[in-house]
Protein backbone atom coordinates (compact mmCIF):
# COMPACT_ATOMS: atom_id res chain seq x y z
CA UNK A 1 0.00 0.00 0.00
CA UNK A 2 1.21 3.58 -0.84
CA UNK A 3 0.44 6.72 0.94
CA UNK A 4 0.39 10.11 0.11
CA UNK A 5 -0.75 13.48 1.01
CA UNK A 6 -2.16 13.79 -2.13
CA UNK A 7 -3.25 11.56 -4.52
CA UNK A 8 -3.89 12.41 -8.07
CA UNK A 9 -6.28 10.14 -10.59
CA UNK A 10 -5.53 10.93 -14.24
CA UNK A 11 -2.50 11.56 -16.25
CA UNK A 12 -3.22 14.74 -18.28
CA UNK A 13 -2.24 18.50 -18.59
CA UNK A 14 -4.97 18.70 -15.86
CA UNK A 15 -3.27 16.52 -13.36
CA UNK A 16 0.13 18.18 -14.16
CA UNK A 17 -1.02 21.65 -13.53
CA UNK A 18 -2.49 20.27 -9.86
CA UNK A 19 0.90 19.03 -9.46
CA UNK A 20 2.29 22.51 -10.20
CA UNK A 21 -0.51 23.96 -7.77
CA UNK A 22 0.51 21.61 -4.81
CA UNK A 23 4.36 22.56 -4.81
CA UNK A 24 3.18 26.79 -5.20
CA UNK A 25 1.82 26.14 -1.72
CA UNK A 26 3.34 22.77 -0.20
CA UNK A 27 6.89 22.24 -1.72
CA UNK A 28 7.10 18.59 0.17
CA UNK A 29 4.02 16.90 0.70
CA UNK A 30 4.41 13.71 -1.19
CA UNK A 31 2.25 13.40 -3.97
CA UNK A 32 1.00 10.18 -6.05
CA UNK A 33 -0.75 9.89 -9.97
CA UNK A 34 -2.29 7.13 -10.85
CA UNK A 35 -2.41 7.40 -14.77
CA UNK A 36 -4.03 4.08 -17.27
CA UNK A 37 -1.70 5.68 -19.71
CA UNK A 38 1.89 4.69 -20.08
CA UNK A 39 2.67 7.76 -20.97
CA UNK A 40 3.79 10.56 -18.05
CA UNK A 41 1.82 13.78 -18.81
CA UNK A 42 2.42 15.67 -22.03
CA UNK A 43 0.40 18.10 -23.45
CA UNK A 44 -1.74 17.70 -25.73
CA UNK A 45 -2.76 20.06 -28.38
CA UNK A 46 0.41 19.23 -30.30
CA UNK A 47 -0.80 16.05 -31.14
CA UNK A 48 -3.18 17.34 -33.70
CA UNK A 49 -1.01 20.62 -34.67
CA UNK A 50 2.74 20.67 -34.04
CA UNK A 51 3.71 17.22 -34.21
CA UNK A 52 1.99 17.20 -38.11
CA UNK A 53 4.17 20.53 -38.64
CA UNK A 54 8.12 21.02 -37.06
CA UNK A 55 7.22 20.50 -33.51
CA UNK A 56 9.94 17.76 -31.69
CA UNK A 57 8.08 15.27 -30.26
CA UNK A 58 10.61 15.77 -26.64
CA UNK A 59 9.61 19.37 -26.83
CA UNK A 60 5.41 18.26 -25.38
CA UNK A 61 6.68 16.34 -22.03
CA UNK A 62 5.18 18.22 -18.85
CA UNK A 63 8.12 16.86 -16.82
CA UNK A 64 5.56 16.26 -13.96
CA UNK A 65 7.69 14.00 -12.17
CA UNK A 66 11.09 16.59 -11.75
CA UNK A 67 8.82 18.05 -8.63
CA UNK A 68 8.62 15.36 -6.38
CA UNK A 69 6.13 13.29 -7.80
CA UNK A 70 5.96 9.35 -7.98
CA UNK A 71 3.85 8.31 -11.34
CA UNK A 72 2.38 5.02 -11.46
CA UNK A 73 1.80 4.18 -15.00
CA UNK A 74 -0.37 2.08 -16.73
CA UNK A 75 -2.78 1.90 -13.77
CA UNK A 76 -6.80 2.42 -14.16
CA UNK A 77 -8.11 3.11 -10.54
CA UNK A 78 -11.50 1.30 -10.05
CA UNK A 79 -12.66 2.45 -7.05
CA UNK A 80 -12.84 4.69 -4.21
CA UNK A 81 -13.23 4.24 -0.15
CA UNK A 82 -14.53 7.10 1.24
CA UNK A 83 -14.51 5.72 4.66
CA UNK A 84 -10.56 4.67 4.69
CA UNK A 85 -9.94 7.66 1.97
CA UNK A 86 -8.12 5.08 -0.38
CA UNK A 87 -8.01 4.11 -3.85
CA UNK A 88 -7.43 0.56 -5.70
CA UNK A 89 -6.31 0.16 -9.10
CA UNK A 90 -6.97 -3.00 -11.72
CA UNK A 91 -3.69 -4.33 -10.63
CA UNK A 92 -4.40 -4.19 -7.00
CA UNK A 93 -2.27 -1.42 -5.57
CA UNK A 94 -3.82 0.75 -3.07
CA UNK A 95 -3.49 4.43 -2.57
CA UNK A 96 -4.22 6.11 0.80
CA UNK A 97 -4.75 9.88 0.83
CA UNK A 98 -5.50 13.02 2.52
CA UNK A 99 -6.86 14.91 -0.46
CA UNK A 100 -7.79 13.59 -3.66
CA UNK A 101 -8.24 15.10 -7.16
CA UNK A 102 -10.12 13.30 -9.93
CA UNK A 103 -9.10 14.87 -13.06
CA UNK A 104 -9.77 11.69 -15.20
CA UNK A 105 -10.93 13.44 -18.52
CA UNK A 106 -12.67 11.90 -20.89
CA UNK A 107 -13.83 8.79 -23.22
CA UNK A 108 -13.80 9.25 -26.68
CA UNK A 109 -17.33 8.33 -28.24
CA UNK A 110 -16.68 4.96 -30.34
CA UNK A 111 -18.85 4.05 -33.45
CA UNK A 112 -20.53 0.88 -33.20
CA UNK A 113 -18.31 -0.57 -35.99
CA UNK A 114 -14.86 -1.04 -36.47
CA UNK A 115 -13.84 -1.90 -33.40
CA UNK A 116 -9.88 -1.19 -32.94
CA UNK A 117 -9.26 -0.39 -36.66
CA UNK A 118 -10.34 2.81 -36.27
CA UNK A 119 -7.96 5.72 -34.23
CA UNK A 120 -10.31 7.30 -31.83
CA UNK A 121 -7.72 10.53 -31.48
CA UNK A 122 -7.01 11.31 -28.01
CA UNK A 123 -3.79 10.51 -26.54
CA UNK A 124 -0.05 10.24 -27.46
CA UNK A 125 -0.82 6.59 -27.81
CA UNK A 126 -3.29 7.23 -30.43
CA UNK A 127 -0.76 10.24 -32.37
CA UNK A 128 1.78 6.69 -32.55
CA UNK A 129 -0.38 4.83 -33.98
CA UNK A 130 -1.52 7.34 -36.80
CA UNK A 131 1.61 8.73 -37.09
CA UNK A 132 2.68 4.96 -38.28
CA UNK A 133 -0.04 4.66 -40.47
CA UNK A 134 0.87 8.07 -42.49
CA UNK A 135 4.27 6.95 -42.74
CA UNK A 136 3.20 3.84 -44.83
CA UNK A 137 -0.51 4.71 -46.14
CA UNK A 138 -1.09 7.41 -47.99
CA UNK A 139 -5.12 7.45 -48.15
CA UNK A 140 -7.33 8.35 -45.09
CA UNK A 141 -10.85 8.95 -43.66
CA UNK A 142 -11.73 11.72 -41.01
CA UNK A 143 -15.03 10.64 -39.35
CA UNK A 144 -16.55 13.87 -37.60
CA UNK A 145 -16.50 17.56 -38.50
CA UNK A 146 -15.60 18.99 -34.79
CA UNK A 147 -12.15 19.65 -33.27
CA UNK A 148 -10.44 17.01 -33.99
CA UNK A 149 -11.57 16.55 -37.12
CA UNK A 150 -11.01 19.83 -38.99
CA UNK A 151 -7.26 19.80 -36.80
CA UNK A 152 -6.58 16.16 -38.06
CA UNK A 153 -7.61 16.49 -41.60
CA UNK A 154 -5.60 19.37 -42.00
CA UNK A 155 -2.55 17.81 -40.23
CA UNK A 156 -2.73 14.94 -42.46
CA UNK A 157 -3.56 16.94 -45.60
CA UNK A 158 -0.59 19.39 -44.95
CA UNK A 159 1.86 16.13 -44.60
CA UNK A 160 0.87 15.45 -48.39
CA UNK A 161 -1.86 12.65 -47.54
CA UNK A 162 -4.94 12.21 -49.37
CA UNK A 163 -7.79 12.82 -47.44
CA UNK A 164 -11.47 12.55 -47.01
CA UNK A 165 -13.37 13.63 -44.31
CA UNK A 166 -17.09 12.54 -43.58
CA UNK A 167 -19.61 14.09 -40.61
CA UNK A 168 -23.36 14.62 -40.22
CA UNK A 169 -23.54 18.53 -40.39
CA UNK A 170 -23.43 20.99 -42.78
CA UNK A 171 -20.08 22.27 -42.60
CA UNK A 172 -16.75 22.11 -40.51
CA UNK A 173 -17.12 23.32 -37.02
CA UNK A 174 -21.02 23.51 -37.41
CA UNK A 175 -21.69 23.43 -34.01
CA UNK A 176 -19.41 26.63 -33.16
CA UNK A 177 -19.36 29.05 -36.29
CA UNK A 178 -21.74 30.74 -38.05
CA UNK A 179 -23.33 29.05 -41.07
CA UNK A 180 -21.29 31.13 -43.63
CA UNK A 181 -18.23 30.26 -42.12
CA UNK A 182 -18.83 26.74 -41.58
CA UNK A 183 -19.89 25.92 -44.88
CA UNK A 184 -16.90 28.61 -45.93
CA UNK A 185 -14.38 25.96 -44.36
CA UNK A 186 -16.07 23.36 -46.23
CA UNK A 187 -14.40 24.95 -50.01
CA UNK A 188 -11.45 26.23 -48.03
CA UNK A 189 -10.40 22.52 -47.23
CA UNK A 190 -11.83 21.30 -50.53
CA UNK A 191 -8.97 24.07 -51.96
CA UNK A 192 -6.68 22.73 -49.59
CA UNK A 193 -7.22 19.13 -51.50
CA UNK A 194 -9.34 17.50 -48.55
CA UNK A 195 -12.52 15.58 -50.22
CA UNK A 196 -15.04 16.67 -47.97
CA UNK A 197 -18.37 14.65 -47.54
CA UNK A 198 -20.74 17.03 -45.41
CA UNK A 199 -24.15 15.35 -44.72
CA UNK A 200 -22.74 12.02 -44.62
CA UNK A 201 -22.92 9.46 -42.24
CA UNK A 202 -20.48 6.42 -41.61
CA UNK A 203 -22.02 3.33 -41.21
CA UNK A 204 -19.69 0.36 -41.67
CA UNK A 205 -16.00 -0.52 -41.99
CA UNK A 206 -14.56 -3.54 -43.38
CA UNK A 207 -11.03 -5.36 -43.77
CA UNK A 208 -10.37 -5.39 -47.28
CA UNK A 209 -6.45 -6.88 -47.51
CA UNK A 210 -4.30 -4.49 -45.47
CA UNK A 211 -6.75 -1.41 -45.92
CA UNK A 212 -9.82 -0.52 -44.73
CA UNK A 213 -13.15 0.09 -46.93
CA UNK A 214 -15.67 2.48 -45.08
CA UNK A 215 -19.33 2.62 -46.17
CA UNK A 216 -20.78 6.02 -45.84
CA UNK A 217 -24.43 7.26 -47.40
CA UNK A 218 -25.24 10.86 -47.68
CA UNK A 219 -27.83 11.99 -45.12
CA UNK A 220 -30.41 12.78 -48.10
CA UNK A 221 -31.17 9.36 -49.14
CA UNK A 222 -28.32 8.21 -51.27
CA UNK A 223 -27.05 4.98 -52.88
CA UNK A 224 -23.97 3.90 -50.54
CA UNK A 225 -20.28 4.83 -51.18
CA UNK A 226 -17.27 2.74 -50.51
CA UNK A 227 -14.12 4.20 -49.67
CA UNK A 228 -10.81 2.38 -49.80
CA UNK A 229 -8.45 3.95 -47.37
CA UNK A 230 -5.10 3.17 -45.08
CA UNK A 231 -5.92 4.36 -42.16
CA UNK A 232 -9.38 5.79 -40.43
CA UNK A 233 -9.30 8.55 -37.54
CA UNK A 234 -12.55 9.20 -35.51
CA UNK A 235 -13.21 12.42 -33.44
CA UNK A 236 -16.80 12.11 -33.06
CA UNK A 237 -16.77 13.86 -29.38
CA UNK A 238 -15.87 12.81 -25.47
CA UNK A 239 -18.06 11.44 -22.92
CA UNK A 240 -16.37 12.71 -19.23
CA UNK A 241 -15.17 9.80 -17.21
CA UNK A 242 -17.09 10.04 -14.37
CA UNK A 243 -17.91 6.62 -12.90
CA UNK A 244 -15.45 6.41 -10.56
CA UNK A 245 -17.36 9.40 -9.05
CA UNK A 246 -20.50 8.28 -9.42
CA UNK A 247 -19.48 4.84 -7.69
CA UNK A 248 -18.41 6.15 -4.84
CA UNK A 249 -21.95 8.11 -4.40
CA UNK A 250 -20.49 11.75 -5.53
CA UNK A 251 -22.74 13.72 -7.52
CA UNK A 252 -22.49 13.55 -10.99
CA UNK A 253 -24.37 15.56 -13.61
CA UNK A 254 -23.04 15.82 -16.92
CA UNK A 255 -19.69 15.02 -15.23
CA UNK A 256 -18.43 15.21 -11.37
CA UNK A 257 -20.13 18.32 -10.26
CA UNK A 258 -18.14 20.83 -7.80
CA UNK A 259 -19.20 23.84 -6.42
CA UNK A 260 -16.48 27.57 -6.91
CA UNK A 261 -13.49 25.70 -4.75
CA UNK A 262 -13.30 22.35 -6.51
CA UNK A 263 -14.62 20.29 -3.69
CA UNK A 264 -16.79 17.25 -5.65
CA UNK A 265 -18.98 17.17 -2.23
CA UNK A 266 -16.80 15.95 0.13
CA UNK A 267 -13.88 17.85 2.17
CA UNK A 268 -11.08 16.09 0.47
CA UNK A 269 -12.41 15.34 -2.99
CA UNK A 270 -11.82 17.80 -5.47
CA UNK A 271 -12.32 17.37 -9.37
CA UNK A 272 -10.64 19.34 -12.40
CA UNK A 273 -10.19 19.60 -16.19
CA UNK A 274 -12.85 17.75 -18.43
CA UNK A 275 -14.19 15.68 -16.18
CA UNK A 276 -15.22 18.67 -14.03
CA UNK A 277 -18.75 20.69 -14.37
CA UNK A 278 -18.27 23.82 -12.44
CA UNK A 279 -20.63 27.00 -11.93
CA UNK A 280 -19.26 29.48 -14.04
CA UNK A 281 -20.14 33.10 -12.57
CA UNK A 282 -18.90 34.60 -16.11
CA UNK A 283 -21.99 32.49 -17.93
CA UNK A 284 -24.43 32.28 -15.09
CA UNK A 285 -24.82 28.19 -14.77
CA UNK A 286 -22.73 25.08 -14.61
CA UNK A 287 -20.50 24.60 -17.66
CA UNK A 288 -18.19 21.36 -18.01
CA UNK A 289 -14.96 22.78 -20.75
CA UNK A 290 -12.88 20.40 -22.70
CA UNK A 291 -9.86 22.76 -23.57
CA UNK A 292 -6.49 23.48 -22.91
CA UNK A 293 -6.60 26.48 -20.94
CA UNK A 294 -9.26 25.36 -18.67
CA UNK A 295 -7.10 22.09 -17.98
CA UNK A 296 -4.46 23.79 -16.94
CA UNK A 297 -5.86 26.99 -14.68
CA UNK A 298 -8.39 24.58 -13.10
CA UNK A 299 -5.77 21.98 -12.16
CA UNK A 300 -3.59 24.71 -10.54
CA UNK A 301 -6.54 26.30 -8.58
CA UNK A 302 -7.38 22.22 -7.58
CA UNK A 303 -3.91 21.49 -6.85
CA UNK A 304 -3.90 24.96 -4.37
CA UNK A 305 -7.11 23.79 -3.03
CA UNK A 306 -5.87 20.72 -2.40
CA UNK A 307 -3.00 22.08 -0.44
CA UNK A 308 -5.17 24.69 1.63
CA UNK A 309 -5.25 27.50 -0.23
CA UNK A 310 -9.06 27.36 -1.73
CA UNK A 311 -9.63 30.26 -3.89
CA UNK A 312 -13.22 30.50 -5.88
CA UNK A 313 -12.01 29.26 -9.65
CA UNK A 314 -14.03 31.75 -11.63
CA UNK A 315 -11.61 31.91 -15.19
CA UNK A 316 -13.78 32.01 -17.97
CA UNK A 317 -11.07 30.01 -20.49
CA UNK A 318 -10.53 30.59 -23.86
CA UNK A 319 -9.44 28.06 -26.48
CA UNK A 320 -7.70 27.65 -29.92
CA UNK A 321 -7.35 26.35 -32.93
CA UNK A 322 -5.64 25.90 -36.33
CA UNK A 323 -7.00 25.21 -39.65
CA UNK A 324 -4.14 25.06 -42.30
CA UNK A 325 -3.10 29.23 -42.69
CA UNK A 326 -6.08 29.98 -40.75
CA UNK A 327 -6.37 30.43 -36.68
CA UNK A 328 -8.68 31.64 -34.20
CA UNK A 329 -9.28 32.12 -30.36
CA UNK A 330 -12.45 32.20 -28.65
CA UNK A 331 -14.20 32.56 -25.46
CA UNK A 332 -17.28 31.88 -23.81
CA UNK A 333 -20.03 29.71 -25.58
CA UNK A 334 -19.65 29.68 -28.70
CA UNK A 335 -23.24 27.77 -29.62
CA UNK A 336 -23.93 28.32 -33.64
CA UNK A 337 -27.38 28.25 -32.43
CA UNK A 338 -27.11 31.15 -30.52
CA UNK A 339 -27.73 34.60 -32.47
CA UNK A 340 -24.49 35.80 -34.04
CA UNK A 341 -23.48 38.94 -35.24
CA UNK A 342 -20.42 38.70 -37.77
CA UNK A 343 -17.96 41.60 -38.12
CA UNK A 344 -15.58 40.75 -40.71
CA UNK A 345 -12.21 42.93 -41.59
CA UNK A 346 -12.10 40.33 -44.21
CA UNK A 347 -14.72 37.85 -44.78
CA UNK A 348 -13.90 34.53 -43.47
CA UNK A 349 -10.16 35.76 -43.20
CA UNK A 350 -10.12 37.75 -40.56
CA UNK A 351 -12.68 39.46 -38.19
CA UNK A 352 -15.07 38.84 -35.07
CA UNK A 353 -17.92 36.92 -34.18
CA UNK A 354 -20.25 37.62 -31.37
CA UNK A 355 -23.16 34.80 -30.19
CA UNK A 356 -25.65 36.97 -28.38
CA UNK A 357 -28.51 35.49 -26.00
CA UNK A 358 -31.33 38.11 -24.80
CA UNK A 359 -29.03 41.31 -25.27
CA UNK A 360 -25.91 39.72 -23.84
CA UNK A 361 -22.88 38.68 -25.15
CA UNK A 362 -22.13 34.78 -24.25
CA UNK A 363 -19.53 34.42 -26.34
CA UNK A 364 -16.94 35.42 -28.86
CA UNK A 365 -14.79 34.02 -31.57
CA UNK A 366 -11.02 35.70 -32.57
CA UNK A 367 -11.11 35.09 -36.16
CA UNK A 368 -7.22 35.47 -36.76
CA UNK A 369 -7.70 38.56 -34.66
CA UNK A 370 -5.24 38.42 -31.50
CA UNK A 371 -4.74 39.76 -28.26
CA UNK A 372 -8.12 40.07 -27.65
CA UNK A 373 -9.50 37.32 -24.87
CA UNK A 374 -9.14 39.82 -22.20
CA UNK A 375 -11.44 42.25 -23.98
CA UNK A 376 -13.60 39.64 -25.08
CA UNK A 377 -13.63 38.65 -21.32
CA UNK A 378 -14.71 42.01 -19.90
CA UNK A 379 -17.06 41.96 -22.87
CA UNK A 380 -18.84 38.74 -21.77
CA UNK A 381 -19.24 40.46 -18.15
CA UNK A 382 -20.86 43.50 -19.27
CA UNK A 383 -24.83 43.71 -18.93
CA UNK A 384 -25.72 44.84 -22.14
CA UNK A 385 -27.99 45.25 -23.84
CA UNK A 386 -25.91 44.53 -26.91
CA UNK A 387 -27.33 44.97 -30.35
CA UNK A 388 -25.59 44.03 -33.68
CA UNK A 389 -25.03 47.70 -34.49
CA UNK A 390 -23.48 48.66 -30.96
CA UNK A 391 -21.49 45.69 -31.37
CA UNK A 392 -20.07 46.45 -35.09
CA UNK A 393 -16.39 47.37 -34.25
CA UNK A 394 -16.10 47.03 -30.48
CA UNK A 395 -12.88 44.33 -31.25
CA UNK A 396 -10.24 44.71 -31.58
CA UNK A 397 -10.56 46.77 -29.02
CA UNK A 398 -7.78 50.11 -29.15
CA UNK A 399 -4.78 49.25 -27.08
P1 LIG B 1 -16.32 17.56 -31.00
O1 LIG B 1 -17.41 17.59 -30.02
O2 LIG B 1 -15.55 18.80 -31.29
O3 LIG B 1 -16.88 17.08 -32.41
C1 LIG B 1 -17.70 15.96 -32.53
C2 LIG B 1 -18.08 15.81 -33.98
O4 LIG B 1 -18.45 14.48 -34.16
C3 LIG B 1 -19.29 16.58 -34.47
O5 LIG B 1 -19.00 17.84 -34.94
C4 LIG B 1 -19.78 15.68 -35.60
O6 LIG B 1 -19.27 16.14 -36.82
C5 LIG B 1 -19.15 14.37 -35.36
N1 LIG B 1 -20.06 13.24 -35.23
C6 LIG B 1 -20.87 12.91 -34.20
N2 LIG B 1 -21.47 11.73 -34.46
C7 LIG B 1 -21.00 11.30 -35.64
C8 LIG B 1 -21.23 10.15 -36.43
N3 LIG B 1 -22.05 9.18 -36.03
N4 LIG B 1 -20.58 10.04 -37.61
C9 LIG B 1 -19.72 11.00 -38.00
N5 LIG B 1 -19.47 12.10 -37.30
C10 LIG B 1 -20.11 12.24 -36.14
O7 LIG B 1 -15.34 16.38 -30.52
P2 LIG B 1 -13.93 15.91 -31.08
O8 LIG B 1 -13.60 16.58 -32.35
O9 LIG B 1 -13.97 14.43 -31.03
O10 LIG B 1 -12.92 16.41 -29.97
C11 LIG B 1 -12.81 15.71 -28.75
C12 LIG B 1 -12.45 16.63 -27.63
O11 LIG B 1 -11.17 17.18 -27.77
C13 LIG B 1 -13.39 17.78 -27.51
O12 LIG B 1 -13.63 17.87 -26.16
C14 LIG B 1 -12.61 18.98 -27.96
O13 LIG B 1 -13.00 20.14 -27.27
C15 LIG B 1 -11.21 18.58 -27.62
N6 LIG B 1 -10.27 19.18 -28.57
C16 LIG B 1 -10.07 20.51 -28.50
C17 LIG B 1 -9.23 21.10 -29.41
C18 LIG B 1 -9.00 22.58 -29.34
O14 LIG B 1 -9.38 23.19 -28.34
N7 LIG B 1 -8.40 23.16 -30.37
C19 LIG B 1 -8.61 20.36 -30.39
C20 LIG B 1 -8.85 19.00 -30.44
C21 LIG B 1 -9.69 18.41 -29.52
Amino acid sequence: MATYKYVIVGGGMTADAAVKGIREVDPDGSIGLVSDENDAPYKRPPLSKGLWKDTPLESIWCKTDSRGVTLHLGRSVQSIDLRRKQVADDQGGVYTFDKLLLATGGTPRRLPFGGDRVIYFRTLRDYRALRALADQGRKFAVIGGGFIGAEIAAALAMNQKDVTMAFPEEGIGARVFPRALSLFLNDYYRQKGVTVLEEHLVIGLEDEGKRLALRLRATKDSPERRLLVDGVVAGVGIQPRAELAEKAGLAVDNGIVVDETLHAGHPDIFAAGDVAAFPSPALGRRVRVEHEDNANTMGRFAGRAMAGKAEPYRHLPFFYSDLFDLGYEAVGELDSRLETVEDWKEPYREGVVYYLKQGRVRGVLLWNVWDQVDAARRLIAEPGPHTPVSLKGRLPAAK
